[in-house]
């Protein structure tokens, strides 16, 4: 069997279930085929500990952001320490960010504030804003909502052309949950989705059509490690390895309806552009995960 490359667009590596142990993952992650990785912060410690997994291994990309849970929780120093991280070339994105309409952990103005912010940012600094997008099972309105902000920011418009140039998605849906439809007008937008194990729940079943019509350009598959296991990955601690189980399914179901398969990679480095660094993912990646006892320090 041929193994496919693997990306991971969505992996909190930087998690506390991981402390002490994202070596181990990370090399586990490299034997099945993975060789990206976005890991995104969710508020500032957290993206700064993004950042610091990105300097130590190579190969990691981080992305720095508030998540709409903590989106009453940062405040707006923490927030300019978040503006200042962003220009680190070693961040490709804004985020995680978004609307989560289900748990409610934030107040709604107060996630649709940070959304603005986070949007506002990513729109400065050129990098795709990751977007977290979660309503109560059989409502849209975080979707509705999200669409009308894009929208009124100039995604999908000159504003984000000028940003982000005309064919580069200028934000990402991660773990994509939502209709066809509204998968439909995100793609109008020109967003790039990505696909988690979220899409095996019940009420989740849309999820399947929507993988096999994304452009493979635009289409991306995560795990959101720790959480969302796919079915066969150990339940409560999802890892970055587990996102060909995804992977294999969304090729399956492409394969059926006889479109284009999967090019993660290329996808991936179209998403995460990021011309102003050299490659960090060939020899140093390397030594960070397999360390030859000569070439050590000391
Ligand atoms: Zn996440």
């Amino acid at each position: 069997m041929r193994l496919m490359r693997l990306v991971d667009s969505h992996c909190h590596v930087n998690a506390d279930r991981f402390a002490g142990e994202e070596a181990a993952v990370l090399e586990r992650a490299r034997a099945a085929g993975v060789e990206r990785i976005v890991v995104p912060g969710w508020n500032l410690a957290s993206s700064e500990r993004a950042l610091e997994l990105a300097r130590r291994f190579a190969w990691l990309d981080a992305s720095v952001g508030v998540h709409p849970h903590d989106a009453a929780k940062v405040d707006a120093a923490g927030w300019q320490a978040i503006v200042g991280m962003a220009r680190d070339p070693r961040v490709v994105a804004i985020g995680e960010t978004g609307l989560d309409y289900d748990r409610v952990f934030s107040p709604i103005p107060e996630q649709m504030a940070n959304l603005r912010r986070n949007l506002e940012l990513a729109l400065e600094t050129g990098k795709p804003a990751i977007l977290h997008v979660r309503s109560k099972a059989g409502e849209s309105g975080a979707q509705d909502a999200i669409v009308a902000e894009l929208e009124a920011a100039g995604y999908g418009a000159q504003r984000a052309a000028a940003a982000f140039g005309a064919d580069r998605p200028p934000a990402v849906i991660h773990s994509f949950s939502g209709s066809v439809e509204y998968a439909r007008r995100v793609l109008g937008l020109g967003l790039a989705v990505s696909i988690s194990g979220l899409a095996f729940r019940a009420g989740e079943e849309s999820t399947a059509e929507v993988a096999a019509l994304v452009p493979a350009d635009r289409l991306l598959v995560e795990t959101d490690s720790p959480f969302l296991s796919p079915p066969g990955a150990p339940r409560g601690r999802n890892e970055p390895e587990w996102v060909r189980i995804t992977a294999d399914w969304v090729a399956g179901l492409r394969a059926e309806e006889g479109g284009a398969g999967l090019t993660l990679v290329e996808a991936y480095d179209r998403v995460f552009s990021r011309t102003d660094q050299v490659d960090r993912r060939t020899d140093q990646a390397d030594a960070d995960l397999f360390p030859h006892p000569a070439t050590g320090a000391g």
